[in-house]
């Protein structure tokens, strides 16, 4: 299709938004010169993964293209996928391998790419199909583009990755580095050879600043799988998938689209190591305590534009006018910026020894500042040459300042000339032919005109030639206006000619410093990143978090991130919480742990506050591991290698697996890949099944993370009150409760969490406050009192669907103790004993069994019930 090219950057960006590519056709060669047709080629594919273009792109997020190559299957084994992932903004090329279908799902939450790039299937027998690659529903939302299987070949990721980050193999050691890379991630090398082909490929040309690929390392940063992430609500909700009201949401006072990609890189990819933490809160204190600096450098970095991507864009010959003047209205204010720093670097840049060595410990904002210096020179070339003001298409002139090169101030002088003597002319044809409102314009088409009203059409000169007819009006030209013309014109044409290829010759210039620019991009992002955690920490009375590695976790007063936002000033009841994994082998961590739980489980009616108080357990960890501060009164972080969740009950429908089927299969990821060092969440496991199931689940799952392999911290919220007598048998695991005030039958949540199991679980109190009609209410209390009969006591719950009718049992005897008992592997909470049964309901239960309903009459069936509903003493 064609479009206009002013207008071509709205037709792309719907385009894309629907996943479509779509190639740009361009004529390749001046229009006035071509003989016949004019050349044109396809100059740029633009897909979802490979844009760059500012306003196809949103600045808050990353924008990433990813390229899977799955490896052979082997019989049971999980499949091991080999990723590239290339975020050209960013300049990065990103290699990993990963094994099986949820690790790939991880991966894409934490990357959510926008773009995928995989082999054609194989050719299949007649009838068959080939296995999909990515698991399903994972492509729904991204645009996939299949790729010929030879260009995800090692012979293809030699020539396109060796040849273009090893200078065709003459920078030896960078050589040395990809083969070395190539060896160890074989799967991944191959992707990234399909990935760049394709870079260069929808670059014609291949012109974008790349950095050469490296291995992703996950085992720097604390690991969040897929479900964490929709599950802890870090970067969008759950109910709707709104930024409001996430964890990003809350914590996100950046000042910069690039600040806020940042922070949420560094929220979905926390930290692991002391050291790289300690220079992240190091920083975030030093900014939280100088409020003055602070301020000034969070007000500057308002008015900074977007460098890194600027970069990309200068890199792959796409800056436009604007970048240019946005760019060097940038570095003109980095020397203040840098002031700044300065003016607080006494505080800033010296962080202290660091414990081991001794050693004056390297400063996060002392490198930021070593990046923001040396642009001087820059900023004034592009001042020298740029306007101000300019528009933002580079063939239409008003560019380039005056005072730049010779024959552009000739060409304007002629221009500028020409137009005054155009002005002078139609005053004087004004006067020679007495008609007042002749006007001298200008079109396209006709050129140069003299136009004259109808009702003046009489008193036109004798010489004047027409060259329109109008409703109202004639248009003329006389041969001086047409010699005038030629020069005028040719002379404009020229200008933007020559103003174009003064621009392109200074965006080279420019482009050549794209890799520093960059970084300094990355730097700046960074600063406003840390400014951003400063501020939250500072607004809201967050603390600095003690890391180390002793697998201590302990948060006192700690209130939960995102609620603190949104409850209204004095409703969030702050909360403690200590948990200790016993780490070393050493059963107790140490002697002031001992009384530390390695497993919590918390019990307590709904609505009390225990997922709030597990989430924001999460929560404040992953906050004190990307580097901020933590909303608590005091906080220790022993570092934490994974965080795991199981929460809710997420119906995974399109993947085609029942709830129960999730929450078992997230169960099994759990138990086989936590580690010491982890933090489990679970809530509710069990519930998706009958209570037998689901009580001896729960139990079976807790004394397996307690006396398994692995002991990490655990916190457990659970209805079944049963498994509170876990607490007598295994000496890590403690139980807590979320405490009720009950007041002539009122019922007030404290969300106050304490030591001990919770009483009651009051489900019918909730009910009645969701509305549930008063009679379902009252029949629930009677089954509920009938059942408790029967059972000799309390019961936890009663049906599949997890309803809870434990409420008020009037003085019922301390809850029996379950066990599950070796003989039969099942917890006896109902035992049907037939003598039980009330004299009464046995009478007509007797009878009914006398009665076969194939024998009788409708009739007779009617005078039946109606005998049996007066023995049950109905009407
Ligand atoms: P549960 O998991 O026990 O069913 P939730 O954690 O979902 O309960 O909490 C129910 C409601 O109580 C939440 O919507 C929340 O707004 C409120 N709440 C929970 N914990 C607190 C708290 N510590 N302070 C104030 N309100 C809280």
């Amino acid at each position: 299709a064609g479009v206009p090219a002013h207008t071509a950057e709205q037709y792309l960006a719907r385009l894309l938004r629907q996943g479509f590519s779509v190639a740009v056709c361009d004529q390749t060669e001046d229009s006035s010169q071509a003989k016949g047709l004019v050349k044109r080629e396809v100059t740029r594919v633009v897909t979802p993964g490979t844009v760059l273009e500012e306003n196809l792109l949103d600045s808050h997020k990353p924008n990433r293209l990813i390229a899977i190559l799955p490896g052979e299957r082997s019989g049971d084994e999980p499949r091991r996928y080999g990723i590239a992932t290339a975020d050209l903004a960013a300049g990065t090329v990103f290699l990993q391998e990963l094994e099986g279908e949820s690790a790939l799902r991880s991966e894409f939450a934490r990357q959510s790419p926008s773009e995928c790039l995989l082999p054609e299937d194989p050719p299949m027998p007649a009838g068959l199909r080939a296995p999909s690659i990515l698991p399903d529903g994972l492509a729904d939302t991204l645009a996939v583009s299949r790729l010929k299987p030879a260009a995800f070949s090692p012979r293809e990721a030699n020539e396109r990755v060796v040849a273009r980050f090893s200078e065709g193999g003459r920078n030896k050691p960078a050589a040395a580095n990809l083969k070395a890379l190539s060896k160890k991630l074989p799967l991944a090398f191959a992707a990234s050879g399909a990935l760049v082909g394709y870079i260069e490929e929808t670059f014609a040309g291949g012109n974008v600043l790349l950095s050469p690929p490296q291995e992703f390392d996950p085992e720097t940063f604390l690991c969040l799988g897929e479900s964490a992430i929709r599950s802890l609500e870090l970067v969008q909700t759950l109910r709707n998938g709104s930024l409001e009201g996430s964890l990003l949401w809350a914590i996100d006072r950046t000042c910069s689209g690039a600040g806020s990609r940042v922070l949420r890189e560094w929220l979905i990819r926390p930290l692991r190591q002391l050291e790289p933490l300690r220079a992240r809160h190091d920083a975030v204190e030093r900014l939280v305590e100088d409020f003055d600096l602070r301020a000034a450098i969070r007000t500057q970095i308002k008015s900074l534009a977007d460098l890194e991507r600027i970069a990309a864009r200068l890199a792959a010959n796409k800056a436009t006018p604007r970048d240019l003047i946005a760019l060097k209205e940038t570095l003109q204010l980095l020397p203040q910026l840098d002031a700044h720093l300065s003016g607080g670097v006494g505080m800033l840049a010296a962080s202290g020894p660091l414990p081991e060595t001794g050693a004056a410990a390297p400063s996060l904002i002392g490198e930021i500042r070593a990046q923001l210096s040396g642009y001087e020179d820059l900023g004034e070339l592009i001042a020298r040459h740029m306007k101000e003001t300019c528009s933002n298409i580079i063939t239409e002139g008003g560019l380039i300042n005056d005072g730049i090169d010779k024959e552009l101030d000739r060409l304007r002088s002629i221009s500028t000339g020409g137009k005054e003597w155009i002005a002078s002319f139609q005053a004087a044809e004004a006067a020679r032919s007495g008609i007042a409102s002749l006007k001298v314009g200008y079109n396209r088409v006709f050129g140069y005109f003299i136009e004259i009203s109808r009702a003046n059409s009489h008193l036109v000169p004798k010489d004047y030639e027409r060259r329109q007819t109008l409703t109202n009006a004639e248009r003329y030209t006389t041969p001086e206006l047409k010699e005038r013309e030629a020069e005028v014109l040719g002379a404009d044409e020229k200008i933007c000619k020559l103003e174009q290829t003064i621009f392109l010759r200074l965006r080279d210039d420019v482009a050549r410093s794209a890799e520093r620019l960059h970084a300094t991009g990355r730097a700046l992002a960074e600063l406003d990143a840390l400014c951003s955690l400063a501020e939250v920490a500072h607004k809201k009375g967050h603390v600095r978090p003690v890391m180390s590695n002793s697998g201590r976790l302990v948060f006192e007063q700690m209130r939960h991130p995102v609620l603190e936002e949104t409850l209204p000033k004095g409703e969030l009841v702050p909360n403690d919480i200590a948990l200790a994994a016993p780490v070393n082998g050493n059963a107790a961590g140490n002697a002031k742990d001992a009384s530390v739980p390695q497993i919590l489980l918390l019990t307590g009616p709904n609505m009390a506050g225990k997922s709030t108080y597990i989430r924001a357990t999460a929560l404040c960890t992953i906050l004190a591991q990307m580097g901020a501060f933590v909303p608590a009164e005091k906080a220790e972080v022993g570092i934490v290698d994974r965080i795991f969740t199981r929460v809710g009950a997420a119906d995974d429908l399109a993947g085609g697996r029942s709830t129960f089927m999730v929450e078992m299969t997230e169960v099994a990821e759990i138990l086989a890949g936590c580690s010491d060092r982890s933090l489990v969440i679970l809530d509710e496991v069990g519930r998706g099944t009958s209570t037998y199931d689901g009580v001896s689940l729960a139990w079976s799952i807790v004394e397996h993370l307690h006396q398994g392999r692995c002991k990490p911290r655990t916190l457990f919220a659970t209805h079944y009150h049963e498994l509170s007598a876990l607490e007598e048998e295994l000496p890590r695991v403690k139980n807590a409760s979320a405490s009720v005030k009950e007041w002539q039958g009122e019922i007030t949540f404290l969300h106050r969490i304490v030591p001990g199991p919770s009483e009651r679980s009051f489900g019918i109190h909730v009910a009645r406050l969701a509305g549930v009609p008063a009679s379902v209410l009252e029949r629930a209390k009677a089954i509920l009192i009938a059942l408790e009969e029967q059972n000799g006591g309390r019961i936890s719950n009663v049906t599949d669907g997890g309803a809870q009718v434990s409420e008020n049992a009037p003085a019922a005897p301390r809850r029996k103790k379950l066990k599950p008992t070796a003989q039969d592997g099942q917890l006896q909470l109902f035992d049907p004993d037939p003598q039980q049964i009330d004299p009464n309901v046995k009478i007509i239960l007797d009878q009914l069994r006398t009665i076969d309903p194939h024998q009788m009459t409708p009739l007779d069936a009617l005078t039946a019930l109606d005998k049996l509903v007066k023995k049950a003493g109905g009407s």
